[in-house]
């Protein structure tokens, strides 16, 4: 196969791909219970608008170029794959091999369906992207993409996570993005959800509604997906390369909060029965202290409609989306893609969960075994993937997906868990100085 070739494959109907394509009416399954788009009437023929146009771009010879030459030039793909050989050796168990994610261009996996949707909002010629962000990663690599673009961007983000995830605001401003700020209610993800919504149904003609995730109304999460599972193809071709023709890894992990990353790695490996596939969910302060200590929500949710989508969602005793917490922000949402909805219910990934004291484990022991500092989020599927490793013959292989960089982590691990692990907070390193003019 030539480069470009390959580079296409990806988004045409493999056999992979195909395993996992929604029904035209974006319900997953034969049954059909997960996705769907559930908006009110005026968006219907909006969002039919926005899967058709996708449908023709993604066996667009010219938008398929644009995006790979993006991906290798922009993004700095292909990511590698590494083995973790001290850490590996450490535990005595099996290898355990990183897709470095962490390295694409702005920290993370987000820029691969950030960049995939900026393509799409500017062929159909809207000139505006709007989205909301909790911690601000979606925010940062949606401006990025927007700014290339040039196109017109803007961030619904709530005030207290503005307060809290302040230099990625700075980072949104810099790069040319308004960031708006969601000031009822709880101030927080949800409300800057209902507040980039409103905004969008103001002009929906003129703005793309540039989901974060594989979640949301029909075509959101099969064109995320798609677009993120190019971190599966390119895993699966450099494995190969790694282990041997026709080699596999025997499991690949990833953490789940609304799907994305984890779809990325698994789709190309769906139709490969001898690789196991499990998402990490956050088990926050425990399963066990129950309603927002977790937010585990294909372990503990139940099927409901959320932000579009019926898909699972951890709900409280008034039947309202319940309240949810994680040490990794990216990962505190009470709903999930309805394609992992399906997986799960079609039992072809396994789902599992990490404690907030065992990513901060993991985040530590990466970062000192290797030299990597993850995000707490991609801490998550290392933490799950360490402790099976233990058990496992050393020729096993894990494949686990390091989605993102832990630099937006510092503070936060350093101020509640510095002192387990030697880090010290008196003197000069009580924190940092606040800067006057
Ligand atoms: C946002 C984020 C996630 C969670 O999102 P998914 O859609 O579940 O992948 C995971 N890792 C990092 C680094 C993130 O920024």
């Amino acid at each position: 196969m030539s480069e470009e070739k390959k580079e296409d494959a990806h988004l045409d109907n493999s056999s992979a791909l195909a395993t996992s394509l929604p029904h035209p009416d974006g319900f997953f399954g034969a049954d059909k219970t997960y996705g769907g788009a559930f908006v009110p009437p005026p968006l219907e023929p909006i969002m039919k608008n926005v899967a058709e146009e996708y449908e023709k771009a993604k066996i667009d010879p010219q938008f398929l170029a644009d995006l790979a030459n993006l991906r290798k030039t922009y993004i700095g793909r292909p990511s590698p794959i590494y083995h973790c050989q001290n850490l590996s050796k450490k535990l005595g168990g099996a290898q355990i091999y990183l897709k470095r994610e962490d390295l694409n261009h702005t920290g993370s996996h987000k820029i691969n369906h950030c960049l995939g949707e900026a393509l799409l909002a500017r062929q159909m010629g809207k000139t505006k992207l709007i989205a909301e962000t909790g911690a601000g990663q979606h925010g940062v690599a949606l401006a990025t993409a927007a700014a290339l673009m040039q196109m017109e961007c803007e961030i619904h983000m709530g005030e207290i996570d503005i307060k809290k995830e302040w230099p990625n605001v700075r980072r949104m401003q810099i790069l040319g993005a308004k960031v708006v700020p969601a000031t009822h209610g709880g101030k927080s993800l949800k409300e800057a959800v209902d507040s980039a919504f409103q905004a969008y149904m103001g002009d929906p003609e003129h703005m793309l509604f540039a989901i974060g995730s594989t979640v949301g109304p029909h075509p959101f999460p099969m064109m995320v997906r798609d677009f993120q599972a190019i971190v599966g193809f390119e895993a699966k071709e450099q494995f190969q390369e790694i282990a041997g023709p026709g080699k596999a890894p025997d499991i690949l992990l990833a953490c789940v909060g609304g799907g994305c990353n984890s779809l990325g790695l698994f789709t190309a490996f769906l139709d490969d029965p001898n690789v196991k596939l499990i998402g990490v969910e956050p088990a926050g302060h425990g399963l066990d202290k129950g309603e927002g200590h977790h937010s585990a929500t294909l372990t503990l949710g139940k099927p409901a409609v959320l932000h579009g989508m019926k898909c699972y969602t951890l709900l409280n005793s008034q039947g309202d989306p319940a309240s949810v917490h994680s040490c990794a922000s990216g990962l505190d949402y009470p709903g999930v893609g309805p394609e992992h909805s399906f997986l799960k219910d079609a039992a072809r990934v396994q789902y599992e969960t990490a404690t907030d004291e065992e990513v901060i484990d993991a985040f530590f022991e990466l970062s000192r075994s290797e030299g990597i500092i993850p995000a707490l989020e991609s801490a998550h599927a290392l933490a799950y993937a360490m402790k099976i490793a233990k058990d496992m013959p050393e020729d096993k292989k894990l494949l686990v997906n390091m989605s993102g960089r832990g630099d937006k982590d510092l503070d936060y691990v350093c101020d509640l868990h510095g002192d387990q692990y030697g880090i010290g907070k008196e003197g000069i390193f009580a924190g940092p100085t606040k800067h006057s003019k």
